[in-house]
C-alpha cells in the first residue's frame, strides 16, 4: 500500500469512527476544501510573506494539511487517484507551459 493510500485509510477511519460520511458529499467536500484554502490565507493577511512564514508557520502547516484531507476525501470518494490525476495534471501543464516558452516567464499559457 502507497503512503498516500494508507493516509486516505487513516482519513476515512477518522471520518468513519465519528459518522462522518453522511455528510460528505462532493458539494459540501468542496466547499470545506476551499474554506480551509482561505484559512490558509488567512494567516498571510496583511503581512509579507516574510512575516506570515516567521509567525504563523504552525498555522500554516495544519491549514495546508487541512487542504489536503479535504482533498484526499474528495478523491476517495469519487474513487478518483490523486497521484494519477496529479501526474495528468502537471502532463497538461508541462504541454501549456514548454520550458522554451515558459522559462523564466509568469505570464499564463494563453499569453506566452
Ligand atoms: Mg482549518
Amino acid at each position: 500500500m502507497s503512503d498516500i493510500e494508507t493516509l486516505i485509510k487513516e482519513i476515512n477511519s477518522f471520518r468513519d469512527e465519528r459518522d462522518w460520511r453522511q455528510f460528505h458529499n462532493p458539494k459540501d467536500l468542496a466547499l470545506s476544501l476551499s474554506l480551509e484554502a482561505a484559512e490558509l490565507l488567512e494567516n498571510f493577511q496583511w503581512k509579507t510573506s516574510k512575516e506570515a512564514v516567521q509567525t504563523n508557520l504552525e498555522d500554516i502547516k495544519d491549514e495546508i494539511a487541512d487542504v489536503l484531507v479535504y482533498s484526499l476525501m474528495l478523491c476517495s470518494d469519487l474513487d478518483v487517484d490523486p497521484l494519477k490525476i496529479t501526474q495528468a495534471k502537471l502532463k497538461k501543464n508541462k504541454e501549456n507551459y514548454p520550458v522554451g516558452k515558459a522559462k523564466g516567464n509568469k505570464a499564463k499559457y494563453s499569453e506566452l
